[in-house]
């Protein structure tokens, strides 16, 4: 029972460096583009979703503020 307390404890740790270290993911609607193309595949905009930045805060970040 100890060491699976000790086991999730640890995995934990690394997770929560991890999320130190890197803090976003790319995000879903553009992939971490930032931009959301129109048909023509030329014209383009800011990824509404991300706000053309490409990325997305963590789950266990987004939790944890
Ligand atoms: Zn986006």
């Amino acid at each position: 029972m100890t060491d699976l307390v000790a086991a999730v404890l640890v995995a934990a740790l690394i997770y929560g460096t991890s999320l130190a270290i890197w803090p976003y993911t790319a995000c879903g609607r553009c992939s971490g583009a930032g931009k959301r193309r129109s048909p023509s595949g030329k014209a383009w905009r800011p990824c509404p979703r991300c706000g053309g930045t490409g990325r997305k805060e963590r789950l266990g970040r987004r939790l944890l503020r």
